[in-house]
Order: C-alpha cells, then sequence, then structure tokens
C-alpha cells in the first residue's frame, strides 16, 4: 500500500495510490499505515498531477548511517565497520517529491546520496532484533545531500548534512516492501550514477532500528536513512536528480541557485 500526504486549496490531507491515482482518506499516515486498505475510510478521487505531493512523514530528526554498503566500503578500500556510524540531519531539512535542493553559497561540491529511508510508526525503544520491524511504518526514497567539501573541511558533518533542503524524501510511504533485497539507483538528468541492490547494506534495517533504539527513542514518523552504495558525485544547479527505488517509486528533486 502507497500511501501519502499531498496539499489540495492550501489544505493537508492524505491519500492512498490505487490503480495510478489516489484517493483522499480520513486517517492520518501514520494511522493508516497500520490498517488494512479495506478499513480506510475513503473520501475523493484525485489524479496525481491536481495535486502538491508533501514529504510523507514530519520527523522529529532523521538519524543517518554512514558507511552502510559493502560495494560501497569495497569503492573506498575500507574496512567494514563493526557497529553503524551514526549522524542527525534536522527536521528543516526535509523536502518532498519535486521540491528544490538549494545550492548554498558556502560549498563548492554537493553531491547526492541514494538512500533507502524507513519510517518509524510507533514509538522505539530498547527494541530487539526480532521485534525490530513491528515499528516500521513503511518504507520511502530520501537523497542524503552533502557539502562534500564542507564535510572534509569541518571533520565532523553537521554543517554539511544539515543545509535546509538538503533531506528530499518521499514520494510516498510503501507498507509493504522487504527492505533487504531492493533495486536503489540514482540518476542525474536521466544518466545512471548509483545502481545497486539493499541486500548489500552492512547493517541490515532490524538492526539499525534496534542499535539505534538502544541510544535514542525513536518516535513515531521519525526516519532512518539507511547509507548510500557505490557511485556518489556531485550535482550542479539545473540538475534533476532521481532516486529510483524498487517497490516504492522515483523521488525527484531538482537544484537550483540559493540567489
Ligand atoms: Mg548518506
Amino acid at each position: 500500500m502507497k500511501l501519502l500526504r499531498f496539499k489540495k486549496e492550501g489544505v493537508e490531507k492524505t491519500g492512498v495510490i490505487i490503480n495510478g491515482g489516489m484517493v483522499e482518506i480520513r486517517h492520518s499516515i501514520l494511522e493508516a499505515a497500520q490498517s488494512p486498505l479495506d478499513d480506510l475510510k475513503r473520501k475523493d478521487f484525485h489524479s496525481l498531477e491536481e495535486i502538491k505531493i508533501l514529504p510523507p512523514v514530519q520527523p522529529s530528526k532523521v538519524v543517518c548511517v554512514g558507511l552502510n554498503y559493502r560495494d560501497h566500503a569495497e569503492e573506498l578500500n575500507m574496512d567494514l565497520p563493526d557497529e553503524p556510524v551514526l549522524f542527525i540531519k534536522p527536521s528543516t531539512t526535509i523536502i518532498g517529491h519535486r521540491d528544490s535542493i538549494i545550492y548554498p553559497y558556502h560549498s563548492q561540491q554537493v553531491d547526492y546520496e541514494a538512500e533507502l529511508a524507513v519510517v518509524i510508526g510507533r514509538e522505539a525503544r530498547f527494541v530487539d532484533l526480532e521485534d525490530a520491524l513491528d515499528f516500521v511504518a513503511g518504507y520511502t526514497a530520501l537523497n542524503d545531500v552533502t557539502a562534500r567539501d564542507l564535510q572534509q573541511k569541518d571533520g565532523q558533518w553537521t554543517r554539511a548534512k544539515s543545509f535546509d533542503t538538503f533531506c528530499p524524501l518521499g514520494p510516498w510511504i510503501e507498507t509493504d516492501t522487504d527492505p533487504s533485497n531492493q533495486k536503489i539507483s540514482m540518476k542525474v538528468n536521466g544518466a545512471v550514477k548509483q545502481n545497486s541492490n539493499t541486500k548489500n547494506m552492512i547493517f541490515p534495517v532490524e538492526e539499525l532500528i534496534s542499535f539505534i533504539s538502544h541510544i535514542m527513542t525513536l518516535k513515531a514518523g521519525d526516519v532512518i536513512a539507511t547509507g548510500t552504495p557505490p557511485g556518489v558525485g556531485p550535482m550542479h544547479v539545473g540538475d534533476v536528480a532521481e532516486v529510483n527505488i524498487e517497490g516504492i517509486g522515483i523521488l525527484q528533486n531538482k537544484i537550483i541557485s540559493h540567489k
């Protein structure tokens, strides 16, 4: 089931994708994620062209994982980490499908990073590995936009990862995807730049949820960005970046100048 948030005539609403169109529903997106499709109370039908898609959730935090693909570690000639390396993107980085990424004047190298995002459905703290996937509302696509020059200059990652618009998220939540075996790719202006599969993750989704929940409370709606495969590289003003995750969909964003 594909669930999304959208805006029409200035009002924020929730919908479910059915037969290529979208039916408005009366539930919040996290309520709907816990319900069978037949139980959702339906309202109007809209075509996707007539609505503005919003980011699927408004998390209190986006918890991101550093190096988490075996093929990326090989590309960088790095040893596999024995624990996930974590950092956080603030909620103010989040934009939705077809919103614009603003290229900050502080940076000369802004990179894309295609990632599978996990949306947490209910509060998670000290979660056991075998229970971890029960806390998932669904999955979506994420671009962990990074000012690479500032990441290297600063030695820690907060500034490089935290500019407004640096976390495109969407277009919707897929509630029924197996996160352990999906193709993931990044295209810039139609050219494939990253092409891998989530089966190459060093720490799978259930391990990440359990590990993070033993450090901090994951709230309903929080997002985990699960790391990026090989092939990261720069984007330029005017480029169109597309994260495509099998079984979920395509998250598309254009890069615009700060001016
Ligand atoms: Mg990343």
